[in-house]
Parts: structure tokens; sequence; C-alpha cells
């Protein structure tokens, strides 16, 4: 059985002060939620005072994005080795944000998967199509070529995929259900051509794209989606809180 895992992808807000604000509301929310991973991914800038309070809690922590060099002269890049020692345990890779305004290739997420798995952090790796890509009718070309070119000589165990179109990330436009959990599968296949029936019916698939806590139910009925990846809708510790608690506010 897969467990779902719910994250939160902060993006550039939040200083320390509201990341603290975030996290003493939303712990006692989600306290007793013991059928889900959650994980939240606050800024490099709040990472360490969210370790501290994390700590002994049922949340992981996460990073958004991390360089592929253990050290030396990289000038504002954070290693996986700076990541692990201030308490993270997961790391967001290949955002379609870092694809389109900071240059990520498929070959760097490539780097930095392999880095992150040489220390141990988990890995949540982004990939989905554009709006002009779906239109042009080569959705599955991208997921299979960001797919493959991404974990290219990776094993997957310790990764999971989050699909994330771009068309629907902030925009409010949320893939419907079917469509989402129709990437989901054609995404496992690959998987399977790949790894094999073991790893694809183990890894986890997450939907990414304007989820609230009006939709999540719906999308987590789909046998695919294995969980979410959401944005905006994280910022406020109630709302983050209803996708989380998903299976209870099922109608
Ligand atoms: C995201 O940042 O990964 C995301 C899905 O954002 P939003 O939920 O705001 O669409």
């Amino acid at each position: 059985m897969r467990i779902p895992i719910i994250t939160a992808n902060w993006k550039m807000n939040k200083t320390i002060s509201e990341t603290e604000e975030f996290i003493t509301s939303f712990l006692p929310m989600v306290e007793d939620a013991s059928d889900v991973d959650i994980i939240i991914a606050p800024p490099f800038t709040s990472l360490s005072d969210a370790a501290g309070m994390l700590r002994d809690s049922n949340i992981y922590l996460a990073a958004q994005d991390v360089f592929y060099e253990d050290k030396g002269a990289f000038t504002g890049e954070v290693s996986p080795l700076m990541l692990k020692d201030i308490g993270c345990s997961h790391v967001i890779i290949g955002h379609s944000e870092r694809r389109q305004f900071f240059g990520e290739t498929d070959e760097t997420v490539n780097k930095k998967i392999t880095a992150a798995k040489r220390h141990d952090l988990e890995v949540i790796l982004c990939i989905g199509e554009s709006l002009s890509e779906r239109k042009s009718g080569e959705t599955f070309n991208v997921l299979e070529r960001q797919l493959s070119e991404g974990l290219k000589g990776i094993d997957i165990s310790s990764i999971t995929i989050a699909y994330e179109p771009v068309w629907a990330i902030g925009t409010g436009k949320t893939a419907t259900p079917e469509q989402a959990n129709d990437a989901h599968r054609f995404i496992r296949q690959c998987i399977r051509n790949i790894y094999g029936d073991n790893a694809s019916m183990q890894t986890r698939i997450l939907y990414g794209g304007s989820v609230t806590p009006e939709n999540i139910s719906g999308l987590m009925k789909m046998p695919e989606i294995d969980g979410a990846l959401v944005g905006g809708a994280s910022l406020r510790p109630e709302g983050f809180a209803g996708i989380v608690r998903y299976n209870r506010i099922r109608p």
C-alpha cells in the first residue's frame, strides 16, 4: 500500500517569524494525522527554525532545491550536505519554476538527484507539460523525457514523482481528476518500463497544480494519485490542514 504524501511548497514566502507562527498553529491541527506523510518545504532562510520546531513531530522537512556539489566555489548555492546538516529529510528537485526561471534542465535535475541520494535525502522530482505542449499533443513525450533523462542511471528508491502540469500551477486551473489520473497512469507505466513492476507499484506519484481543500478529495479518490504538492493553498495553516485531512472532509 502506498501511504499518501501531502507536501507544502511555500516557494519564496514567509519570514522566520511567519514560519514560526504557521508551525505553531498547524502542529495541533494535524497531530493525529497518522495515515499520511506530511512534508513542509519552507524557503532556505526558515529551514533551521522549522527544523527545530518540527523535531519530534509527525512532519518532515524539505528544501525547495539543492545544488549538486557538496562544497566549493558555487556562490549562492546550497549543498545536499548542508541540507542534511540543517535537518532536512527531503528535497524538491526540478520544480517548473526552477526550469522556467533558473535554467534547470533534465541534465542538472539528474545531477541534483544523484547528489541528494548520495546524502540520503528523499527526493520529490517534479515533471509536467506546459499549456502549449499539452495543446500540441506532446504531454506524454514531455513526461517520458523528463522522467527518463532526470532519472538516468539512478535507482528510483526514495524518489517520489510530482506530476505538475505547468498550466495548472498557481493559475487556479486544476487538472480534472481524470486528466491527472491519466498522466499518473502513464508515468507509472514509464516507471514500470524502466524499473519493473515492483518499483512502479511502490513509487508514489503526487499531483500538483492549484490543489485546494475543496478539490483535494476528488483528486485523492483516483487510483493513481498518491498525494499532492501544494503551493498557494499551503500558506495558511487552516487551508493546508484541510488538505492534509482530506479523508475527513470527503463529502
Ligand atoms: C507548486 O508550487 O508546486 C504548486 C503546485 O503551486 P499551486 O498549488 O499554487 O498551484
